[in-house]
């Protein structure tokens, strides 16, 4: 079975992982610092907090930006669950801003209507979650001059994007936002197995990041005459990694360069193969350096095949693809909120026609010229009734 995605682990990671489980710290080691250091140095951030999941990471986030009742958080639609959850975490209210069906990327013209609207009514968010869907990058730059009128914080859920490049800038750096957050996933570009970080550019942020993975403890109030003191100064969880996940994390970091290549190569390849084929490839935008987590292509109206047909019809020859996303608004859950289908029409246009075709840097050049070859029967066929 070709699945639509797959870690890539060596024997070099493995080697990494068993040393720690022979050392003196599963947990609470050097393991972790160790990995926040080389995440910080490989996207130019100031500092970097390490989680035991990117969902963990963006609670956090919206925590530490002061996300409490009584506030709006605003994410996409086309993204995971877990983008809007954490608003929930805190208490907070849901929004959403729709995505451009080109790319599936926040819509900028979208949030600009929708901050005039909130502005005029009162009701502007606190924070902006963006997601840098399927490894490319959002307008961050439009973004950031938007929120920055109306004092919203911005937060990138860059679970898909490490490695990604804006303007020339790594993902991560948090040029045009507060705070950044990666997933180390197995699907994701590196892996932890679980796992998440944060970057962001200041120190009290840092800081208060620090405090709340761990129970909202400061050790640094410790004092000399009593070593063994610490506070409990906000109400924290326990959100640490193990020293075992970051062995790991740190042992796949170095490959990561390697890793966002060779899927650049697969997605350049992708284009060429299936560009006549009645489908709608995604299109990165100038001056974005895609990590490609994820290729999605969308069927389009004229083709005959649909896209659930398509779906099984990969799936009877060994093809697993997956669909990214359905529209967070649609769950239940939110349904229940008051949203409904219809209410983000180009989110809700792009779920019903993609779907995620395998690439990941393991996927050799046969596995992917079988991809395409079935790509091609079951369109070309169906087209040709
Ligand atoms: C994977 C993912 C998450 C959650 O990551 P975990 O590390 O599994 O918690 C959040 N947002 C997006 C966009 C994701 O793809």
């Amino acid at each position: 079975m070709i699945s639509y995605a797959k870690q890539s682990i060596d024997e070099e990671d493995v080697q990494h992982v068993v040393e720690v489980l022979t050392s003196d710290f599963l947990t609470q080691g050097p393991q972790v610092p160790a990995f926040e250091s080389a995440v910080a140095k490989y996207c130019g951030a100031a500092h970097a907090v390490a989680v035991n999941s990117a969902t963990s990471a963006l609670h956090l986030a919206c925590l530490a930006l002061g996300l409490s009742e009584g506030d709006i958080g605003w994410t996409v639609p086309l993204t995971f669950v877990a983008s809007a959850n954490a608003f929930r975490y805190c208490g907070a209210k849901v929004d959403f801003v729709d995505v451009n069906a080109s790319n599936g990327l926040i819509c900028v013209d979208a949030l600009k209507a929708k901050l005039q609207q909130a502005h005029t009514s009162g009701c502007l968010p606190r924070v902006l979650t963006v997601v840098h869907y399927a490894g490319s990058v959002c307008d961050m730059q439009r973004i950031h001059e938007l929120c920055d009128q109306y004092s919203v914080k911005i937060i990138e859920d860059a679970s898909h994007a490490i490695g990604a490049r804006y303007k020339g800038l790594p993902v991560g750096q948090c040029q045009f936002s507060d705070i950044c957050v990666f997933s180390f996933h197995p699907v994701k570009i590196i892996t932890s197995a679980e796992g998440g970080m944060l970057t962001c550019k200041e120190q009290s942020l840092a800081d208060k990041l620090i405090a709340l993975r761990g129970h909202g403890i400061y050790r640094s109030h410790a004092a000399q005459d009593e070593p063994w003191l610490y506070e409990q100064m906000d109400l924290g969880f326990n959100y640490r990694m193990s020293d075992i996940h970051a062995a790991l994390g740190l042992s796949q970091l170095g490959k990561i360069d390697q890793f966002i290549k060779r899927r650049n190569e697969q997605a350049a390849f992708y284009h060429e193969k299936l560009s006549h084929l009645p489908l709608t490839l995604l299109q990165t935008p100038e001056g974005v350096y895609s990590a490609w987590h994820l290729y999605v292509v969308r069927v389009n109206n004229a083709s005959r095949v649909a896209r659930k047909e398509l779906f099984s019809e990969l799936a009877k020859v060994g093809i697993r693809p997956q669909v990214h996303y359905i529209p967070v608004h649609t769950q239940p859950y939110y349904q229940a909120l008051g949203f409904s289908w219809g209410d983000y029409p180009n989110a809700e246009a792009f779920y019903n026609s993609c779907i995620t075709i395998p690439l990941y840097p393991s996927l050799s050049g046969q596995e992917q010229n079988y991809v395409i070859e079935q790509l091609t029967r079951i369109l070309v066929k169906e087209t040709n009734l």
